[in-house]
């Protein structure tokens, strides 16, 4: 008789491994309850063993899909997460180690994820079950706990009790049941009782005549029934400690026990159910009816499903004949193709406009830190009356001052550590363009391919990086000790760095915008720039520290404000610079103290063309050499 729903829990695990469909999904029996109502206890002793996630902070943050295979002719019982990989895990604390550790994978901010965790358990000892345990209820959210929690967790349970899931709905014998959560949410979606089986936990800690009138409840009638049960897992036996061994018989065997103490309330002539195994009983039951009564649906949506897929199957492989293997190959053969055509495109240009794109920042954080920072009297070039150029450039070309700026400007660029930040920039740049090959690869859809190939490729470039930082450092040493910039270095030069500094006006100006539009207008920002600026200048004295807020302005505003004065500042700057290197005087070498940006940008220019060519021959060949040699083959 329970051959069905064994045949239908091989249906899902086998719809589970190839991607289950949302129109086919097979009816489960939902486990609900709220925190502490002896849930975990429960499942445990369906299963005969402790493996769930315990400790009074161990909220469960994802639905655990549980099947439950029984195995007659085998003597081990073992549980595995086929989604994993892993596979006859004995030992059930590990079981219980891997779903703390999946729980606690899930981001703090998102409180509980609908993401089922697939759980397999195979033992002579199960019944054929299948079981979803949701995130418990939670009555009170706890202070550690976001106030959201209780919230999602009430929707993600609402979504799994929908017809056709049965609901097992947990209940604490010692709390009245009209105050049970599992009971009321069960009762809104079910409201004729037709699907719910109610469990009442705990009987041992109430009176056996109110557990037993519990057990007749006529409040909320299930057609179901009630089971009254003590799952409490007997410690006293050392046999018994967590993951050990089986626990079903000591559950058993006290819960006997007990009930058969109390004959009045639960003998036979009361008529209510009691006992872990009637309910496992019960269970296999229901979920038999309730599979063959879903045959009918579920025989049309496998033959939707199997149209479509034949359909699909046309489409991209023209019925051609197609095996596991021959699969594989093919999209080897995909992947191949598509990484030789990366290789040749991704080439010494591409190294050096990343590595120029990297070296520029620098330049600019150094001629910002080194050159630009106010009082404008440290500026190599004075600033000069608002819109006028004729004081461009004024500084004295004999004081020492600014060949000491540009020399030490220069030193600081060639040692930079250039070699590591070349390297990363492009092993990293190399790593994110495989991702993206993989993503639009058919090993986009095989997460352990996918995890391999990244795998191996970051293998080769670490090891390659290690030395290949080195060896670049090696290769500019000399430009540490002495620069020559020629008259076609300085042109040069020149121009980039004007497109340099264009696209930071650019970006800048963008910025501003965005503030603008933060604080609400022009008029705003100007009286807010207004106001910083009269401070900054001494105009204005603040009293205290003006966080929070001051001059009618609020604290978030005079934030965003001194933003937006830095930015004004930045741009005066770089009109500034811009116009200078644009000057007469700039388009001559002899002036380089006068204008530091081109200087700096035919270092960075050289060190740039240094590394470009050595990456190029040492990083990006050796790498798609050893990828050809060493990768999927
Ligand atoms: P969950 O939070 O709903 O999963 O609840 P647990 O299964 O962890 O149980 C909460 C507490 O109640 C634990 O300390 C259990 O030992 C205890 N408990 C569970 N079932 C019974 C029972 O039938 N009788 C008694 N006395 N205690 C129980």
């Amino acid at each position: 008789m329970m051959l069905l729903t064994k045949k239908m829990i091989e249906i899902r695990s086998l719809l589970q491994t190839v991607g289950q469909s949302e129109s086919l999904t097979l009816p489960s029996i939902v486990v609900v309850g709220s925190q502490s109502s002896g849930k975990s206890s429960v499942l445990e002793a369906i299963v005969g063993h402790e493996f769930l996630p315990k400790g009074s902070n161990m909220v469960t943050r994802r639905p655990i899909e549980l099947t439950l295979v029984n195995t007659p002719d085998a003597s081990a019982e073992y549980g595995e997460f086929p989604a994993l990989g892993l596979g006859r895990l004995t030992d059930f604390t590990q079981i219980q180690r891997t779903l703390t550790d999946l729980n606690l994978a899930v981001p703090e901010q998102d409180c509980v994820s609908d993401d089922p965790i697939q759980l397999r358990i195979y033992s002579p000892n199960v019944p054929d079950l299948s079981l979803i345990d949701l995130p418990g209820y939670i009555q009170v959210s706890g202070y550690d706990q976001p106030t959201e929690l209780k919230t999602k967790i009430a929707e993600l349970c609402e979504r799994y009790i929908k017809a056709p899931n049965i609901i097992l709905a947990i209940s604490a014998a010692d709390v009245d049941l009209a105050n049970s959560t599992a009971l009321r949410a069960s009762r809104r979606v079910d409201p004729r009782g037709e699907r719910t089986i109610g469990v009442v936990t705990k009987m041992d800690l109430v009176d056996p005549a109110r557990g037993a009138a519990m057990l007749n409840d006529k409040n909320y009638p299930l057609r179901l029934g009630y089971v009254g049960v003590v799952c409490k897992i007997p410690q006293t036996s050392g046999l018994f400690t967590r993951g050990g061994g089986n626990i079903t018989t000591a559950i058993t065997k006290s819960e006997n026990t007990f009930f058969s103490a109390h004959p009045a309330a639960f003998g036979a002539e009361s008529e209510v159910t009691v006992g872990t195994s009637n309910l496992r009983q019960k269970l296999m039951h229901v979920l038999e009816q309730t599979m063959a009564a879903s045959l009918a649906g579920t025989s049309v949506a496998i033959q939707q499903e199997l149209a479509e897929a034949t359909y699909e199957f046309k489409v991209q492989y023209n019925d051609r004949p197609l095996s596991a293997e021959s699969y594989l190959a093919e999209s080897l053969d995909a992947f191949k193709h598509s990484f030789k055509g990366f290789s040749e495109q991704f080439g010494r240009q591409e190294v050096r406009r990343l590595l120029k794109q990297e070296i520029d920042q620098q330049v600019l954080n150094m001629l910002a830190s080194r050159y630009w920072n106010k009082p404008f009297e440290d500026l190599a070039v004075p600033l000069p009356e608002a819109g006028s150029l004729k004081d461009l450039p004024t500084s004295d070309p004999e004081n020492p001052i600014w060949q000491v700026k540009l020399d030490a400007s220069s030193s600081a660029l060639t040692k930079l550590g250039i070699g590591r930040l070349a390297t990363g920039v492009v092993a990293s740049a190399l790593v994110s363009r495989i991702d993206q090959l993989i993503s639009n690869s058919s090993f986009a859809a095989h997460p352990f391919a996918r995890q391999a190939i990244t795998e191996a490729s970051s293998a080769i470039l670490k090891d390659l990086s290690y030395d290949t930082a080195d060896e670049l450092e090696i290769c500019i040493k000399p430009y540490k000790f002495r620069i020559d910039v020629t008259p076609a270095d300085w042109a040069q030069g020149r121009q980039n760095v004007t497109a340099v500094l264009k696209e930071e006006l650019r970006t800048c100006k963008i910025a501003f915008q965005v503030v603008e539009n933060e604080v609400g207008g022009k008029k705003k920002l100007r009286d807010v720039i207004t106001f910083i600026d009269k401070v900054r200048r001494g105009d204005i004295v603040l009293e205290g520290d003006g966080a929070g807020g001051a001059g009618g302005f609020s604290a978030a505003l005079l934030s965003i404000g001194r933003e937006a004065v830095f930015l004004r500042d930045r741009l005066d700057i770089l009109d500034l610079r811009l116009k200078a290197i644009q000057s007469r005087q700039c388009n001559n070498l002899k002036n380089k103290y006068y204008c530091p940006e081109i200087f700096l940008d035919a270092v960075a220019d050289k060190l740039t063309s240094t590394a470009d060519l050595f990456l190029d021959a040492e990083l990006l060949s050796k790498f798609y050499y050893l990828v050809r040699v060493n990768g999927p083959s």
